[in-house]
């Protein structure tokens, strides 16, 4: 029995154009693009070309694009670059943020924005969070366990003016916003003059790209301080050799999910839907986590008195793959910190699961994902 699927939002299946476009850098083209032979020179123009390709993607130059070794690197770049930088400033990160900015911001000792109970940050408080030392603020794009939405737009207009007034006030301290996209290229417009951030990180896995890359955006002029020193590949901010092949694999999927958000949000908005109002019906007490605004592939979804751990477990003997929390943190024992972060109590983290759905979700997955459910959770209709 082939399992179904609904783990979206920790790997995605890479596609035949990523395959493609990366396999020559494999073989025939695995120069060392820094070499200075004409064979490495076409291998070193293919990179400058794919960078171009990535930045022209978002509305950026080539030079602002930063490839990295995945969302974790770009993420403890954007934090660790800045902080290092600027080491007597402060840094904000929302409370929802990922492990991977949440570990090297706790590092660097600093503050975390609270968010609402419907899993947005909460901004008025981040207001009043935001003194004359703030060089930096993280807030993602998408939250990888409920799907939120973050007011990313709002906060960079709230940035712009304080950035404004630092001129005034004769303040040299710049101030960033950075912004964690990894779970947003397939459903959201990435353009950066429309994002208004500072630096942004992306991720090929959760793409239909290959794993083990990724990207971060770095606007001209933003003061990074390189954390990973060698052959100062990158413009000098991330050294290592070019890893050729995901460098091919990551533009490739970039261009492809930012050229079907809309068709690919219509389709799986559908699907959650069919999935959340059919949990709704059938389940008592069951609730969806998150407001209103969420990207369309995340069901975080409580079923108070259950173990998750068990559930999950059953559904996987069943031929259902779903997540506890964030594939990231199904290693770690403590219950979900967006959850909590949320206002869910221990109890009902350790309730919560998350389902993510993408390009080869059918309609027939999700019921099949039903009828499993209902093996283990006791239904309040017939
Ligand atoms: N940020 C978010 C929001 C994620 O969902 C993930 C992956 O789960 C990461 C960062 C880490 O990405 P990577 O595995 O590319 O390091």
């Amino acid at each position: 029995m082939k399992s179904i699927y609904m783990d979206y939002a920790a790997a995605t299946p890479m596609s035949e154009e990523c395959l493609e476009a990366m396999s020559p850098y494999f073989t025939d083209l695995f120069f060392n693009p820094s070499a200075t032979y004409l064979s490495s020179r076409s291998v070193r123009e293919n990179v400058a070309d794919f960078r171009s390709r990535a930045a022209n993607c978002i509305g950026a130059r080539p030079a602002e694009i930063i490839f990295t070794s995945g969302a974790t690197e770009a993420n403890n770049l954007a934090v660790l670059g800045v902080a290092n930088r600027f080491p007597k400033a402060k840094i904000l990160v929302s409370s929802l943020e990922h492990s991977s900015v949440l570990e090297p911001a706790a590092k660097v000792g600093s503050e975390l924005i609270p968010a609402l109970s419907s899993g947005v940050v909460d901004v008025n408080k981040l207001n009043t969070l935001l003194t004359d030392k703030v060089v930096l603020v993280s807030v993602m794009l998408v939250n990888n366990e409920t799907g939120c939405l973050q007011p990313i737009n709002e906060i960079a207009q709230l940035i712009e003016k304080i950035k404004k007034e630092r001129i005034k006030m004769g303040n040299k301290l710049p101030i960033y916003l950075h912004t964690d996209a990894a779970q947003a290229p397939n459903y959201l417009d990435l353009h950066i003059s429309r994002l208004g951030v500072d630096m942004m990180s992306l991720n090929g896995g959760k793409i239909y790209g290959p794993k083990g890359v990724g990207v971060l955006y770095v606007k001209a002029g933003t003061q990074v301080e390189a954390q990973i020193l060698g052959g100062h590949q990158e413009f000098g901010v991330r050294s290592g050799t070019e890893n050729t092949p995901s460098i091919a694999g990551m533009t490739t999927a970039l261009l492809a999910a930012q050229s079907s958000t809309v068709k690919q949000s219509e389709k799986v908005m559908a699907l959650r839907h069919r999935f959340e109002s059919e949990l709704l019906r059938l389940f008592d007490g069951v609730v969806i986590n998150g407001g209103k605004r969420r990207a369309p592939h995340i069901s975080s979804v409580t079923f108070p008195g259950v173990d998750n751990e068990t559930l999950m477990m059953q559904l996987d003997e069943s031929g259902v793959q779903c997540a506890v929390g964030s594939a990231c943190s199904a290693s770690n024992d403590s219950p979900s910190s967006v959850l909590k972060a949320m206002g869910l109590s221990n109890e009902l983290a350790r309730s919560t699961l998350r389902f993510s759905f993408g390009k080869f979700t059918t309609e027939a997955d999700i019921d099949k994902c039903l009828i499993a459910l209902k093996k283990y959770i006791p239904t309040s209709v017939a």
